[in-house]
């Protein structure tokens, strides 16, 4: 045995402190805001891959602590352990600079306010030891390159350079947690790519407050969607605990279909808090289901009662009083989302005498209100008219949607949503439609006790899914499966995928059909029982989601997007997904980062036409990396016709047909649920083979 040697060691460590862009460019930024710098600008070349420049107006480096600079475990802001209980600054482990020394090569431009407007320029070798320094002219601050980030880490710079888009906007998303939470700093981001122009990335505008800046990030069309949130902890305790910040109202509308925009920050340190996370997402999707609610979070709490060294990255953090704080949040979080209910009393009211009270009720203000415009909005949208059934006549009549043509058109046939394969006539889908209205009327109609039966209903549920799991572990009683379990995709996948891969389903011999609902199939010594409609049903949905082109509808006014700068470059990335979902947009290069697209046309689905907020949706799933998606209203309708398209239980199926609906379930992407959660397969018998 022996010792690994200092280099070595050096490398092993650093590969672990600097894992990726994201947190080469995270412990730039938090430096220079820990030097005090009030504006921070962080500039990449082809997005990072050959360099990453981060420039503060902080208070510089001193002549005595250059040498020092990038040596592991060399830091300014702490002494010993026990000052880790009450630091503040975002760094304390004194190894991020050292570390990119071995991962990149590092120059460091500085000057102090003694010094200014003379500094230095510094050259760092691989063991972070200073190799050159020269006088340069610089005002007071510190501007730090990274050139060739990994180049001494083949595997790791080849994934960057595969996957730079997404760490790109990783890192681009990183920086933005910042740009919310940092008061005091102006943060900058740009990339330059080859001979382009820079294209900036964020920018927090300058003297904004918290929501100005939450709303920099998300894009304007957020701001009249996000409501306040606070609350504060037992004055008596010596927690001091309190919680402020913004979510957006439970509206589909503000909700998106990724848990992306969502920031905590504890103490200023943005931070990854999954309980939190969940435990916020979950009240949200009580009001609005199957979204997410952005929102920035900050949590003060006494630093005493906080552990921030739990990884390198400090990005996990633990809380002593992790409950309390967790109980505090969920109190937010319902009084900021929950409806008025008795505002709301009178409103339904009014509703059902008549139209003329309608404009009256628009004066109330708050999240009853902008639900009660949408239940309007959306029964208007429902009348709109679809020009034609035919794809290129829609494309041919422009009109910008007003009320008045809306009732114009009214006679007219829908058919918007066509399989290309397709040549019957589309029937008119209403269940999307109505479901959506039940959700709209539900966050608006609800009372306190309803939301308390909805917790519950939420508790008996998880109690729920872990029973089932416990059941789908052991040999499954076919009668318990043939009564229809819903499940969800993961739990599903994960049960089955440990039995059977895809292709087995082309493998398997068909023994017969069960109760006129079921396929008894065989596959080795294995029996499993598959659900024919739900299996048949999944591969018309799946057929139909990739397959179909939504008409869209040319709008004689563009309408001008304005967009969070991940969205929007995934946005212009994933043109024509788009397109195909019908959201055609246009693109102005030149025109400011969150404001470069206008949608000219719009998608319309059986006299619906789908707005900015299904975009949104869409752009959503399409930036969590997901492709051959549609939003969740197009979903809806594509999982209903999928199921009135889909062979019914109660049908009777000769073998070929049995066969064919279970070869087809391998061709699938995912086999294992129905649109709607159910699943389409379970084991049900294992044969015991005489010996
Ligand atoms: P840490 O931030 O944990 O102290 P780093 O390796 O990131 O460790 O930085 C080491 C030290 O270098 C810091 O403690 C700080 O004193 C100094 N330093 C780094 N970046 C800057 C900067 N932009 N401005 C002033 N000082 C800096
Ligand atoms: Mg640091």
């Amino acid at each position: 045995m022996q010792a690994i040697d200092k280099d070595t060691v050096h490398r092993l460590c650093s590969g672990q402190v600097i894992v990726d862009l994201t947190m080469a460019v995270k412990e730039l930024v938090e430096n220079a805001l820990d030097a005090g710098a009030t504006t921070v600008d962080v500039k990449l070349k082809d997005s990072g891959l050959t360099s990453i420049t981060v420039s503060d107006n902080g208070r510089g480096i001193s002549a005595d602590d250059r040498a020092h600079l990038c040596r592991k475990h060399w830091t300014s802001k702490i002494q010993s352990f026990s000052d880790l209980s009450s630091v503040s600054t975002f760094g304390f482990r004194g190894e991020a600079l050292s570390s990119l020394c071995a991962m990149a090569k590092v120059t460091v431009t500085t000057a102090t306010e003694a010094t200014a407007p003379m500094g230095v320029h510094l050259e760092y070798d691989g063991a972070g030891e200073l190799s050159s320094t020269r006088p340069v002219a610089r005002e007071r601050g510190t501007t730090v390159v990274l050139e060739d980030l990994f180049a001494r880490w083949p595997v790791r710079q080849m994934d960057l350079r595969k996957n730079i888009r997404r760490e790109y906007l990783r890192a681009v998303a990183m920086v933005e947690q910042y740009a919310v939470v940092c008061d005091e700093a102006r943060i900058t981001m740009s990339n330059r790519n080859k001979s382009n122009d820079p294209v900036v990335a964020v920018r927090t505008p300058a003297g904004a407050d918290r929501l100005a800046r939450l709303v920099s990030v998300l894009g304007a069309q957020m701001r009249p969607h996000m409501t306040e949130l606070s609350a504060t902890g037992d004055s008596a305790s010596a927690l001091d605990l309190g919680l402020a910040g913004y979510i957006s109202k439970p509206v589909p509308e503000a909700g998106r279909s990724a848990a992306d925009k969502q920031y905590f920050f504890v103490n200023g340190r943005p931070c990854d808090f999954p309980r939190a996370k969940k435990l916020v997402n979950e009240v949200f999707r009580g009001y609005v289901p199957g979204k997410y609610p952005v929102y920035a979070v900050s949590i003060e709490i006494n630093r005493s009662t906080v552990d921030v060294n739990l990884t390198p990255d400090k990005r996990m953090l633990l809380l002593r009083h992790e409950d309390e704080v967790l109980g505090l949040l969920e109190q937010a979080v319902e009084m900021a989302v929950r409806p008025k209910e008795s505002v709301f009393g009178v409103q339904m009211v009014q509703t059902q005498i008549g139209a003329g009270v309608k404009r009256e009720s628009s004066s109330v203000p708050g999240v009853i209100m902008s639900s009660y415009e949408k239940l309007q909005d959306s029964t208007n949208k429902r009348l709109k008219p679809l020009a034609d059934e035919n794809l290129t006549s829609l494309k041919a009549a422009p009109v910008t949607p007003q009320p008045q043509q809306q009732k114009q058109h009214k006679q007219q046939q829908p058919a918007s949503v066509e399989s290309r394969q397709s040549t019957k006539k589309p029937q008119v889908v209403t269940l999307g439609t109505c479901r959506n209205r039940v959700q709209n009327d539900r966050y608006a109609w609800d009372s306190v006790e309803s939301r308390l039966r909805l917790k519950q209903q939420r508790k008996e549920r998880l109690h729920e899914e872990s029973q089932r799991l416990i059941l789908e572990a052991e040999e499954v009683d076919p009668s318990v499966l043939a009564s229809g379990l819903s499940s969800n995709d993961t739990t599903a996948t994960s049960a089955l995928s440990r039995l059977i891969h895809k292709a087995d389903f082309a493998q398997m011999t068909i023994v017969g059909q069960f109760n006129l609902g079921f396929i008894i199939a065989r596959l080795k010594d294995d029996l499993y029982i598959i659900d024919q409609h739900a299996s048949d049903e999944k591969h018309h949905f799946e057929d139909l989601q990739r397959r179909c082109v939504i008409a869209s509808q040319p709008l004689i006014r563009p309408v001008q997007l304005q967009m969070g700068v991940v969205d929007e470059s995934v946005a212009i990335e994933c043109r024509e997904e788009l397109e195909r979902s019908g959201f055609c947009v246009e693109v102005d290069e030149g025109a400011e980062v969150g404001e470069r697209i206008r949608l000219v046309g719009q998608p319309v689905v059986d006299r619906v036409y789908y707005d900015k907020g299904d975009l949104m949706d869409l752009v959503g799933k399409l930036a969590e990396g997901q492709r051959g998606v549609r939003c969740e209203r197009a979903r809806r309708v594509f999982a209903s016709r999928a199921c009135r398209k889909a062979v019914m239980i109660g049908h009777p199926l000769d073998m070929a047909s049995m066969r064919t609906i279970v070869r087809q379930l391998s061709d699938l992407d995912h086999p294992w649920n129905c649109p709607h959660g159910r699943p389409t397969m379970r084991h049900l018998y294992r044969l015991q083979m005489p010996e």
